[in-house]
């Protein structure tokens, strides 16, 4: 027997709660920290009532995300109460950058950021023990590559693979940098195994996460490299039949060899997530994007002539510092320009220590943000319907991954543009089959239709 199966474990007995906010990489660092947990002993729990370890995943992207788990921290406050010796972390990136506030506030135990999860068990131990468990080291390694994540989702057909961590790119109202720490790739090896796994266990769709996938990189010691693309590829081969997405994509670094291999693979997905953040030159300069309206349009007519029938999304950022009618009404034209089959849009909001924060004046009045934002959101609401739209009568590929919402009757899937198909249930169908719908009727937000074969 190994020295360390004869220590005890921590976690034994006590049961874990974890909650998450934000994108997708925290849905991922959670599967990864109830990985961790559970090594420990832990045994993770959807019931908050009977937890003896809540943790909190945190986002700081916005204010009010962060405003929400304030708020959700105070509710805390009276399971403390009921419960003497509930341990209550944050983690994440609001932990690395409010760790002082956090820790003041009389309810938080413990503080980890997102590079100190493995730390966990300690600073848990160190809370039960009476002392605030806090570690908020970033680190230019630390990328969780061994570890095999929990599943947490429900469908059991689609699964996120953290492929890389941080961000080198410094976009003037981004946190990221800073909560998040440099840009580490993880072992492609690990990666495609944890693909394997996935695809044994049923799963059929993936998506490959990073702040900024084109820019994976995996240089070994002996030479060579593994680039994004490559990545991609290796990835697609674990099976055809298995669905390989990713995001986020960055304008700047969306190379030819990557539409290349995407367009050579046909379960690698005809969707692109390619954040714009805004259609005025002036504006991307002053974001420190890193590229022009000219350089982005380029890259997606790159896109259209391989993949004609792939779907593109993006992100907008109404009034950014300095933001003109004429700035605003650049993002408009580019909106219709592209065509954008959907779209996350948001208000500017100022996050301390970055660079725009430092050396911009937060100027946009909030009534002009607001107004800005509600025509970005009018305005692809009729883009998502007109692409809709333009879906009815043909037939896609469906991934089925499970009951609809609205009536048990009927089923839900996505088709590899990530549209979601509602259609009415048959025997013998079941989650995670591909099967072929004509769609006959739409919203904004759902295509509806009927199976084919
Ligand atoms: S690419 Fe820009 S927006 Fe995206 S995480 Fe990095 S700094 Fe933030």
């Amino acid at each position: 027997m190994k020295l360390e199966e004869l220590r005890p474990l921590v976690g034994v007995g006590r049961q874990l709660y974890v909650e998450t906010y934000g994108c997708q990489m925290n849905v991922s660092d959670s599967e990864i920290l109830v990985s961790i947990m559970q090594d420990e002993g832990y045994r993770y729990t959807e019931n908050i009532a009977e937890a003896d370890v809540i943790l909190v995943n945190t986002c700081s992207i916005r204010d009010n995300a962060e405003q929400r788990i304030w708020g959700r921290l105070n509710e805390f406050r009276r399971y403390k109460k009921a419960r003497k010796n509930l341990v209550v972390g944050v983690v994440g990136c609001m932990a690395e950058r409010l760790r002082e506030e956090l820790l003041n506030d009389g309810v938080v135990d413990i503080v980890a950021g997102p590079d100190a999860y493995r730390d966990m068990p300690r600073l848990v131990a160190m809370a039960i023990g009476g002392s605030h468990g806090v570690n908020v080291e970033l680190s230019q390694e630390e990328t969780y590559g061994d570890i095999r994540p929990v599943r947490l989702d429900k469908n059991g057909v689609n699964a996120f693979i953290s492929i890389m961590r941080g961000c080198n790119n410094f976009c003037a109202y981004c946190v990221v940098p800073y909560t998040r720490g440099r840009e580490r790739s993880r072992d492609p090896y690990t990666i495609v195994r944890e693909a394997k796994e996935l695809f044994e266990a049923g799963y059929r769709d993936v998506t490959l996460l990073g702040q900024n996938v084109n820019s994976y990189s995996w240089k070994p010691e002996d030479g060579g490299e593994v680039d994004f693309p490559d990545l991609v590829a290796m990835v697609a081969d674990v099976s055809p039949l298995l669905r390989v997405r990713f995001a986020t994509s960055h304008p700047k670094d969306l190379s030819d060899k990557l539409i290349d291999v995407m367009a050579s693979l046909p379960n690698v997905c005809r969707a692109v997530h390619l954040p714009a953040q805004s259609g005025s030159n002036r504006m991307l300069t002053a974001m420190n994007r890193k590229y022009t309206r000219e350089w982005y349009l380029g890259r997606l007519a790159a896109i259209r002539r391989k993949m004609p029938d792939c779907a593109i999304s993006t992100d907008l950022i109404a009034g950014f510092c300095g933001e003109t009618e004429e700035d605003h009404a650049q993002t408009l034209l580019l909106m219709r320009e592209v065509g954008y089959d959907s779209a996350y849009m948001f208000k500017y909001s100022q996050r301390p220590g970055t660079q725009a924060a430092r050396h911009m004046e937060d100027d946009i009045p909030e009534d002009v943000k607001t107004a800005r934002l509600n025509e970005i959101i009018e305005l692809q609401n009729e883009l998502s319907l007109a692409s809709n739209r333009r879906d009815m009568g043909k037939c896609f590929e469906v991934l089925v991954e499970g009951a609809s919402r609205r009536s048990c009757k009927q089923l839900c899937g996505r088709t590899s543009q990530n549209k979601m198909v509602v259609f009415d249930a048959a025997d013998g169908i079941k989650a995670g089959d591909y099967i072929v719908v004509k769609i006959t009727d739409c919203t904004l937000a759902t295509l509806f239709g009927e199976i084919v074969k």
